[in-house]
């Protein structure tokens, strides 16, 4: 099992490299952090995953996420079984780098760590385990938000419900 900033994640035989981003999701996790009282610094590499969450937010909410955060690639202790961090009184988010040279190829996973923890430091949430019923010859139950605390579980429902997903994250902004 992986823990991931709180988010949990069952190991999945990577071995088998995707060519189907669900089986990826499967080994990952999600994590988000946003936050704070300063400028938004976004390190260059995340540059485009932080941007695509931004044009869907508007494309989906009409909200335009104020992120004065530092979003930041870091080096995790070897053993860490976290891949994302929120940090500096909820003004960093911290995103191993390991795990980004990983997966950096899977936008959708890149995004969803980052979306997680947006929830964390720009909303303040912790974690919910609510799940609700859903018709899927694949599964029965799905996460009623980002926020869920089993990231491959999170990863998997975000992928093709992302309208969902971020109003129910984003309508938090209001509150
Ligand atoms: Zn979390």
């Amino acid at each position: 099992m992986v823990v991931f900033g709180g988010i949990v994640i069952a190991n999945q035989p990577y071995s088998e490299r995707l060519d189907n981003m669900k089986y990826l999701i499967y080994a990952l996790f999600l994590i988000t952090v946003s936050c704070g009282e300063q400028n938004k610094e976004v390190d260059p590499e995340l540059q485009i995953y932080v941007q695509n969450i931004e044009e869907k937010a508007i494309r989906y909410t009409g909200v335009h996420l104020d992120l004065k955060l530092r979003i930041q690639l870091s080096e995790f202790p070897e053993d860490a079984a976290e891949v994302g961090i929120c940090s500096g009184d909820k003004k960093t988010i911290s995103i191993s780098r390991k795990y980004f040279e990983q997966f950096s190829h899977l936008e959708e996973l890149i995004e969803a760590v980052i979306l997680h923890e947006i929830g964390h430091c720009l909303y303040g949430l912790e974690h919910s385990i609510e799940t609700e019923k859903y018709i899927d010859g694949f599964d029965n139950t799905r996460p009623v938000s980002v926020m869920y605390p089993n990231a491959n579980i999170v990863a998997m429902h975000l992928f093709g419900n992302e309208e969902y997903y971020y109003n129910d994250l984003i309508k938090f902004y209001y509150f």
